[in-house]
């Protein structure tokens, strides 16, 4: 699962050059210069700015390298902007791929040549992310352009990307060294993936003339013609998709409906359910121009699951890479730079980045630990191994056991997060675009052709176009969701902070966790009661709390002065709600009844079958089951739902986003003929 890094040095006109394969990342003339003549001019950028009434564009790379050719297109496109302030296109979208991706310092090293690059440079320095393999999605200059970077093969990014019917990339970027010197690359296979992704009449450029690159791009469709080549360079190549492909872009049993129609501006959207996953849904819609009312079936928002004063920041890492924990680990890496930039445009909310310690507490998990690091399966910026001594360091207090460290991870109030989300959405709506409404529980809701009608148990009914239903414990009262929810209890206490512990600096997990104080009390959890859906604070549950966290701990001193302070903060429960694969459920809302019969010979399972395209209810969709993951899912989940629902590429690939798909248990019972 590593990422091999790129080893480099700098030539004597001190142009970067990839020493494993002895060519340089950009010309030695100029390569500023010949981004521009190459990349951005070969694919007439400017002019297909100019004539698109489309609200994003998207640019295709095949070697991300040092980025230079994405710097100058981000700064480009924001001075579109700045001079067309008619234009519709709002955001840049950029896929990249690079298989041997620069370490930040070489990185940074590399685009000290560029010091018109500068601002840019930066906002890329300081997204840049962990070395995991798979997408990372970067949202840079406050979201008008984003970077969607695969670390790995190109081939392999580019096949396992996400596609809708009519395409995904409008313009490429065919970079790369030169075949001569990196034969592997340029082969059939990435041509044919370059192609599913194409738009109708998507134009392309490439530094190289070569004669196996040129017949490549013609098989799989593309129109190919020759140009004169950068400086010195006698020929380059650039061309348009001209194929009408029939390829089907992404299996259509997990196929991604859109809102009906995604250009329609600032329609009316509800967003039931003002916890973590509604309030973050509601400031991606909001930013992209929607009318949103966010419907809270309590007095007062983040009263559900949300409501914990504290709850820890990390992700769920197996030994294996599986679905479900890349899932988390990219979901988790998102959720930082989500977070960090609400904080930087001046949103507040309790928190600390201070790390988060798993603990070796018994054999078991000290074998799987082992495991992990051994098998190198996480980036060591993500995860790595510490020491007992090393441990209680980090920690403050004597840590026993060895343990494994997450330093991106740590503590976030979950309520003034929300609030925080509130707020954004509040400096961000347009006038009158806006609007929470407590004391608002959704009962039912009818559809006609045009709208959507809510009704709530208030009496009131209201119509909106489209609803996002993110209400986490209240989800498996809509029968219709027909999905395998999970209600759990969870109870979490609140402990004084003494002079024993009070130093503890770090998120502590064993088989419970144990955070840094806020205001006085460290938040100490949980329990996990199954089916139980009392939310009554109970002093049985405090004691069984109390005893998991002595247990774990024994060996340290301080956890003797652990105690319970229930008069003054008894701490508090709520209930989550969770399927069995604990994964999100996030995406449109199937119709269950329709796909069972469109569906219904899956079991028969030939890989060449047809199947026509599962029918959803129309424009509702659902981000809910967050479990108690919800600081880690939330982000990249509504990330992924409002780009589906706005017809923009997606953050993850089809894999990840296929785990995540609400018919994927009826799918699994279909293939199984349950
Ligand atoms: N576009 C880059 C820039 O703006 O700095 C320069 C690209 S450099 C000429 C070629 C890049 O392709 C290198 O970073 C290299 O590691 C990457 N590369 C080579 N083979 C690759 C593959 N199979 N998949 C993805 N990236 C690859």
């Amino acid at each position: 699962m590593t990422i091999q890094t790129a080893s480099i040095k700098f030539n004597e006109q001190g142009t970067p050059i990839a020493t494993e394969f002895d060519d340089v990342y950009f010309s030695n003339d100029n390569g500023l210069a010949e981004t521009q003549y190459v990349f951005i001019d070969g694919n007439q950028l400017a002019s297909q700015w100019q004539n698109t009434n489309a609200t994003y564009f998207c640019i295709g790379e095949t070697g991300f390298g040092t980025g230079l050719n994405f710097l100058l297109s981000a700064k480009r496109f924001l001075e579109f902007q700045a001079q067309n302030p008619s234009s519709t296109l709002e955001r840049l979208f950029f896929l990249s791929t690079e298989k041997y991706p620069l370490n930040p310092d070489d990185l940074e090293l590399a685009l000290r040549l560029w010091p018109e690059l500068n601002t840019e440079a930066t906002e890329l320095l300081n997204a840049y992310p962990s070395l995991l393999p798979g997408f990372h999605r970067l949202s840079l200059f406050n979201g008008s352009v984003i970077l969607d970077l695969f670390l790995g093969d190109a081939t392999e990014g580019f096949s396992a990307a996400h596609s809708y019917e009519q395409g995904r990339v409008d313009a490429w970027f065919l970079d790369g060294f030169a075949p001569s010197k990196n034969n592997s690359m340029w082969q059939p296979a990435l041509f044919n993936a370059i192609a599913r992704l194409s738009r109708p009449n998507a134009s392309f450029a490439t530094f190289t003339a070569a004669g196996a690159v040129k017949r490549g791009l013609q098989e799989y469709g593309f129109d190919v013609r020759k140009q004169k080549g950068f400086g010195r360079k006698r020929e380059m190549l650039v061309g348009h998709f001209i194929a009408n492909s029939t390829d089907t872009k992404q299996a259509p049993i997990f196929y991604r409906h859109t809102l009906l129609d995604t250009n329609k501006a600032g329609q009316h959207i509800g967003v039931v359910g003002a916890g973590i996953a509604g309030a973050i849904t509601a400031l991606k819609l909001i930013q992209r121009g929607h009318k949103v009312t966010l419907y809270c079936a309590d007095d007062a928002i983040a009263k559900g699951a949300s409501g914990n004063d504290q709850g820890g920041f990390y992700p769920q890492l197996n030994a294996e890479a599986g679905n479900a924990s890349l899932v988390h680990a990219h979901s988790f890496l998102y959720a930082r730079r989500f977070y960090d930039d609400l904080l930087n445009s001046g949103h507040h909310f309790a928190h600390q980045w201070c790390g988060v310690l798993q603990l070796a507490f018994n054999d078991n998990v000290t074998s799987r630990y082992q495991n992990m690091i051994r098998n190198n399966t996480w980036p060591t910026s993500l995860v790595h191994k510490l020491n007992a001594k090393e441990a209680s360091e980090v920690a403050g207090v004597e840590i026993p056991y060895q343990s494994l460290f997450l330093p991106l991870g740590g503590w976030i109030s979950p309520p003034e997060l929300v609030h925080s989300c509130v707020n954004a959405c509040i400096t961000a709506a347009a006038k009158d675009t806006f609007s929470v409404k407590t004391d608002f529980r959704l009962d039912s809701y009818d559809t006609d052709p045009q709208t959507l009608q809510l009704h709530f148990s208030n009496g009131r009914s209201e119509c909106v176009d489209a609803l996002v239903l993110a209400c986490g414990a209240q989800s498996p009262q809509f029968e219709h969701l027909s999905l395998p929810f999970r209600l759990t209890r969870g109870q979490v206490e609140s402990i004084p902070s003494k002079n024993e512990f009070s130093n503890l600096a770090t998120v502590l997990c064993h088989k419970g966790y144990m955070t840094p104080a806020m205001k006085g009390f460290h938040a100490m959890g949980s329990t996990y009661v199954k089916n139980e859906l009392n939310t009554q604070y109970r002093v049985s549950e405090a004691e069984i709390n109390l005893a998991m966290h002595q247990k774990a701990m024994h060996a340290a001193k301080w956890s003797d002065a652990l105690t319970l302070n229930q008069q003054t903060s008894p701490g508090r429960a709520a209930l989550r709600c969770s399927l069995p694969d604990h994964l999100p459920a996030v995406g449109a809302l199937p119709n269950f009844d329709l796909q069972q019969d469109e569906l219904n010979e899956l079991y028969k399972a030939k890989p060449d079958s047809y199947y026509p395209i599962p029918s959803v209810k129309k424009n509702v969709f659902m981000l809910t089951a967050l479990g108690s993951r919800g600081l880690t899912t939330a982000p990249l989940a509504a990330e992924v739902l409002v780009n589906q629902m706005m017809g923009e590429p997606l953050p993850m690939d089809n894999t990840l986003l296929n785990v995540l798909n609400p018919n994927r248990f009826l799918i699994r019972d279909l293939i199984r003929r349950r």
